[in-house]
């Protein structure tokens, strides 16, 4: 058993490590597991002479995160000073823990997340994963560095937590520090790495986001050329990630577009990114078509997991194959809303969709581009009333403030208040009004203004 010594190792953390000898081994190093579970400790087979110096700056830049930040990646805690008295370069981390895998085994292709939802996972399960990717890179943009190396390999995670941890934060690219180690893989690289020789960089992280986020969704690589450019493989693959790259659901070139593609995934569909939120949407195509040759065009990994966290107050289940889905309630009539798993239609009782309103000055409210979907029994939360709330990264803490009733006599509706203020409904003309004091409800109407009290949020019945 292997003998690590950490060299000046922060309170919290021991002067030596014993570690098991089986390693996991890759390119650049190999990775050992402390024998108590807690730690990994990486080891570099040849490291550059400036790797200690980068290491130092990296340990530096994320030694204080908090730990909302910081259960996202891995930074380093310390590093080695010798491995069986031997001077060694590497560093010791945090261990995930064993139950963690590589995402790349739950998204790869439709097959793999059938088998997840055959054992009771849904497509919740990957939103809440894909919000925990975009958190592990808003974490390293807003340190100023860029990650050069995002793809499904380089995260871990617990599908059951909705979890993803980040690896290999060692590579980090800090501008005007050290140049790039690696340039990515292929399939995620943004096109002017391979067309222009352009080095890893924050903009070009947008792009491998956007793309890890759309496969860990639709479980596809929505940029996959589909045709060959070349006779030769390498060349061909080359010049369809780059020179070539085309979104797969671009609306005026369908060269790379599946054949199968808005067929519900069970029957051997493609998801389309038009199965997800507006919000969603629009990232995609800024991503992928406006900002796929225009690098300043992409949007910046906080807007993706705004996107994504509000993403999750839109979900409707399915009541044939009980999947989750975004609720279309953009797309009418009404009977074109379907499940994309199954391909059944969406029966009512529909869901209520309010959406919500901040009061920027006084009785001055603005849309904060924020829906709910809304159904027989589901609770308000006080992350939704609330202004400048987003949702939590885990609602198990987060108080209910009411709930939605059907009246099922009437066929309609109700908004029930368990807080202690006063909600009010009223009509768009004002002429009719609602109050309801804690215990009591609110009947829900299209076009109606709901008011949870002063200083909280107002919502507008859109659907
Ligand atoms: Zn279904």
């Amino acid at each position: 058993m292997p003998t690590v010594v950490l060299k000046n190792p922060p309170a919290g953390l021991p002067k030596q490590i014993q570690v098991s000898d089986d390693a996991k081994v890759g390119g650049e190093g190999a990775v050992y597991f402390s024998v108590d579970g807690k730690f990994a400790v990486k080891i570099y087979h040849r490291p550059r002479p400036e790797k200690e110096q980068l290491l130092q700056y990296v340990m530096r830049l994320f030694s204080k995160l908090p730990p909302e930040q910081e259960r996202f990646i891995l930074p380093p805690l310390a590093l080695i000073e010798s491995v069986d008295g031997q001077r060694r370069v590497g560093f010791v981390m945090r261990r995930v823990p064993p139950n963690y895998q590589e995402l790349v085994r739950f998204i790869l292709n439709p097959v793999c997340a059938a088998e997840q939802f055959r054992q009771g996972k849904t497509w919740s399960h990957y939103l809440k994963v894909a919000r925990s990717i975009a958190n592990a890179i808003v974490v390293l943009h807003g340190k100023g560095c860029a990650h050069s190396d995002i793809h499904f390999r380089n995260f871990l995670v617990n599908l059951d937590e909705g979890d993803a941890v980040m690896l290999e934060i060692d590579g980090v690219v800090v501008a005007g520090f050290l140049p790039p180690q690696v340039a990515g893989m292929i399939g995620f690289m943004a096109p002017e790495i391979l067309t222009q020789g352009e080095k890893p960089s924050e903009r070009t992280d947008r792009h491998s986001l956007a793309v890890l986020i759309l496969h860990t969704l639709l479980f596809r690589n929505v940029m996959l050329p589909l045709i060959d450019y070349d006779d030769d493989p390498n060349k061909s693959e080359e010049l369809g990630w780059g020179q070539y790259a085309l979104f797969s659901e671009h609306p005026k070139d369908n060269r790379h577009r599946p054949r199968n593609l808005g067929l519900p995934l069970y029957r051997r569909g493609a998801l389309s990114y038009r199965i997800l939120t507006p919000a969603l949407q629009r990232l995609t195509e800024r991503a992928l078509i406006d900002g796929l040759r225009n690098p300043e065009l992409r949007p910046s990994s906080r807007e993706c997991e705004e996107a994504l966290a509000t993403a999750y107050d839109e979900l409707w289940g399915c009541w044939q194959c009980r999947q989750y889905f975004p609720y279309p309630y953009w797309l009418h009539p009404v009977q074109r809303r379907a499940c994309p798993f199954c391909g059944e239609r969406c029966r009512p009782p529909y869901p209520v969709v309010l959406e919500l309103y901040e009061e920027r000055q006084r009785h001055n409210f603005v849309s904060i581009g924020r829906r709910i979907v809304l159904g027989d029994g589901f609770r308000i939360l006080a992350d939704m009333v609330e202004p400048t709330r987003k949702p939590p990264l885990t609602i198990r803490n987060e108080r209910v403030v009411g709930h939605v009733e059907l009246d099922t006599s009437q066929g309609q509706y109700r908004l029930v208040n368990e807080e202690d203020g006063v909600w009010t409904a009223r009509s768009p003309d004002g002429t009719q009004r609602f109050t309801a004091q804690k215990g009591q409800s609110l009947p829900i109407i299209k076009g109606y203004f709901v008011h949870f009290g002063d200083g909280k949020r107002l919502a507008v019945i859109a659907e």
